[in-house]
């Protein structure tokens, strides 16, 4: 496929060129917006990366004018940002994906990849926050690839928290969700939260589920 790498940093953007033309893709590299702008809008693109820090635009304010112009062709952002505004930022201008600086190369090969399916009409259920993936059909979790071992009802409670990311979720809604119609005890969904957010934090990703006093949880993430 064809990647147009927009990134001002020459050693990072001869990295990327180097990597994915191993791959066997064509790679234009672009070191400024105003050139990023004009291979995207110019050639036929199957996949953007772009870095956030570009020397003459934002690569946000850039990331708009490409959707502007009207290609739709997926974008990953790449940045050293590492604050959630940023991310939110960047999908709600049109990118499709993010990658926090410094990567592997490995994952970044493995986003564009689902990146590309996905733009292509094949998606898989999964829901995703950040490198923390619940894949919907095998009802399992990983973070960055890595799988978690949750147990069912902590699957359960971790599902219906990422889908309802926007809110804080009362104990008793997760009691129905775990229980369905039978009766339980709410200190079973404190016990099996603590636990879900344990293994979350061994795993690598801390802070996922919030208390809110007096109200519930809150998943603590943005899911695309
Ligand atoms: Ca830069």
């Amino acid at each position: 496929m064809r990647v147009l790498v927009i990134e001002d940093d020459p050693i990072l953007s001869h990295h990327l060129a180097t990597q994915l033309s191993e791959l066997g893709n064509q790679v234009q590299v672009a070191d400024t917006a105003k050139e990023g702008f004009y291979q995207a809008t110019n050639y036929p693109i199957d996949i953007a990366i772009v870095d956030l820090g570009l020397p003459d635009q934002d690569g946000i304010s850039l990331i708009k004018s490409i959707r502007e112009f009207g290609s739709k062709f997926p974008i990953l952002i790449l940045t050293a940002r590492v604050n959630w505004q940023d991310k939110v930022e960047g999908l709600n201008a049109g990118a499709d994906d993010y990658l926090v600086k410094p990567f592997q190369k490995e994952e970044l090969v493995a986003r564009l990849d689902a990146l590309v399916r996905r733009s292509a009409g094949f998606v898989k259920p999964i829901i995703r926050s950040g490198q923390l993936e619940l894949d919907l059909a095998a009802k399992q979790v990983s973070l960055a690839g890595e799988a978690i071992t949750v147990t069912a009802f902590e699957y359960l409670i971790l599902e219906y928290l990422m889908r309802h990311y926007q809110e804080v979720v009362a104990k008793q809604r997760l009691l129905d969700v775990v229980y369905a119609d039978k009766e339980g005890d709410p200190n079973t969904i404190e016990v099996m939260v603590s636990r879900l957010r344990k293994k979350l934090t061994q795993a690598g990703f801390a802070d996922s589920i919030l208390t809110i006093r007096g109200q519930g949880y809150k998943f603590n993430q943005i899911c695309e």
